[in-house]
């Protein structure tokens, strides 16, 4: 076990050397060298909240592979997603801008469809979006334009190459996601493992685990784990079996995270390695009488999992309570390669975020009638914004599941929190291609005609 010589072995050594100043030289003797281009791996486990991990206080052994990265690894406790559903947040985790800045979102003038990826299904054809511009800056085509092997493979059907998200890596593999189920983590991994078996340094691998996505169709052996009573074939999983299902399919996600990891290790690359892990949103399951995700900004749904083991040498460990969101994840990456941040992003290194603490949710009207959400933070409190005007306010230092709704109570904090969101989405640059969406749309359309994908 490479990775765990550094901080036991030197810790136990030290203490038994007994006397703190010999300790204390042995260990700045030992001190790891920091690397100047460590390689980066990147995962989203698409779908999962954090609350359902072990390193985030879950009881069930959903998460052992994660939790251990986490023993080393600095583990943010108040991980915000920037969208509440798969194309947006991953575009916010690409390019280091919010929603409205890089435009990736439903859209009922949106040039694409969800059928575009996954054919003949025309009811998909309701599922309108625009994708991320060819143009945008993405973290991938900086690292490669620093001399990085980049790598991605997709899992769900919202990454494959038509929707934009692989846009500037050098192999972007969607092989086999063929349906809206995406594929397996086993499927993926068979793609993704080679790659990062033979692949030079350094490198960017990111790994998109769709398991945890419904339909919840964990291995039969992974389910029997966690279900007290095995689901009645034609009969509907109960919510708690359904629960159970979700948790199978986290583990059968972080077994082949494990896989990734010994591959690391394998090739002796798991200290000079810096894994990131987070998710794009989280799942509703019957939380304000809601299912699934893409609407409501409810903390089950943008409450998501933030673990970076750092490259060693590094340091840094522990908890963070400090606040960071999707497109962070950039800057962060940015600052420490020494590589200049691209303009008009607003991701940043924590704690100095510089910006609020947001969510945004523009669905679709054909398939949620309720209209758009935004979510806004300020210290413990939560504004959600609705364009339909039930908007609501919550304290969640004293009701952290949003059970009770104070907007009625506290009009002004209310009030002062949407200014805020207001004067700071206002003053976002638009997404390339000037801001209208329909010259979005036709620089997209031009581009996606350009390596033809459509006609
Ligand atoms: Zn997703």
């Amino acid at each position: 076990m490479t990775r765990l010589w550094t901080r036991r072995r030197v810790l136990e050594a030290g203490a038994g050397l007994g006397a703190a100043g010999l300790a204390s030289t042995f260990l700045r003797a030992c001190r790891p060298r920091r690397r100047d281009r460590p390689n980066l791996v990147l995962v989203t486990l698409d779908t999962t909240r954090a609350d359902h991990l072990g390193c985030y206080g879950y009881a069930r052994p959903t998460s052992p592979v994660l939790d251990a990265l986490a023993a080393e690894a600095t583990v943010y406790t108040r991980a915000i997603a920037p969208g509440t559903w798969t194309l947006p947040s991953h575009a916010s985790l690409f390019t280091g801008k919010c929603p409205t800045s890089h435009g990736a979102r439903y859209d009922v003038d949106g040039p694409l469809v969800l059928s575009s990826a996954i054919p003949n299904r025309p009811g998909l054809n309701a599922y309108r979006v625009r994708g991320l511009a060819p143009t945008e800056a993405t973290l991938a085509g900086i690292l490669g334009n620093a001399g990085y092997r980049t790598g991605g493979f997709a899992g769900g059907p919202w990454l494959t190459s038509v929707f934009g998200l692989g846009t500037g890596f050098e192999r972007w593999d969607d092989d086999g996601v063929g349906s809206v189920n995406g594929r397996i983590a086993a499927d993926l991994n068979a793609r993704a493992l080679p790659w990062l078996e033979k692949v030079e340094e350094p490198f960017f691998l990111f790994l998109n685990y769709f398991d945890a996505h419904s339909p919840l169709m964990p291995p039969a052996e992974l389910a029997a784990r966690f279900l007290s009573a095995p689901v009645q074939p034609g009969v509907p999983p109960t919510p708690e079996q359904t629960l159970a299902l979700y948790d199978a399919e986290i583990r059968y996600a972080d077994q082949h995270l494990g896989e990734v990891v010994r591959m690391l290790e394998r090739r002796n690359l798991y200290d000079r390695t810096w894994i990131i892990v987070t998710s794009d949103h989280g799942e509703l399951f019957g939380e304000h009488g809601l299912k699934g995700h893409g609407t409501v900004p409810y903390q089950g749904v943008v409450h998501v999992p933030f673990v970076s083991k750092p490259p060693l040498g590094d340091g840094g460990l522990g908890q963070r309570a400090d606040p960071v969101q999707l497109q962070d994840v950039m800057a962060l990456v940015l600052e420490r390669l020494g590589l200049p941040r691209p303009t008009g992003i607003q991701g940043r290194v924590p704690p100095h975020l510089d910006r609020p603490l947001m969510v945004e949710s523009y669905v679709l009207a054909a398939l949620y009638p309720h209209g758009d959400w935004l979510a806004v933070f300020d210290g413990d409190w939560k504004y959600l914004w609705n364009s339909a005007g039930a908007s609501e306010l919550y304290d969640l230092a004293t009701d952290p599941g949003e059970e009770r709704n104070v907007i009625a109570a506290d009009p002004e904090r209310a009030a002062t929190m949407e200014q805020r969101l207001r004067a700071y989405l206002t003053a976002l640059p638009q997404p390339p291609g000037g801001g209208a969406a329909r010259a979005v749309d036709d620089a997209t359309r031009d581009a996606l005609k350009g390596l033809g994908y459509i006609d």
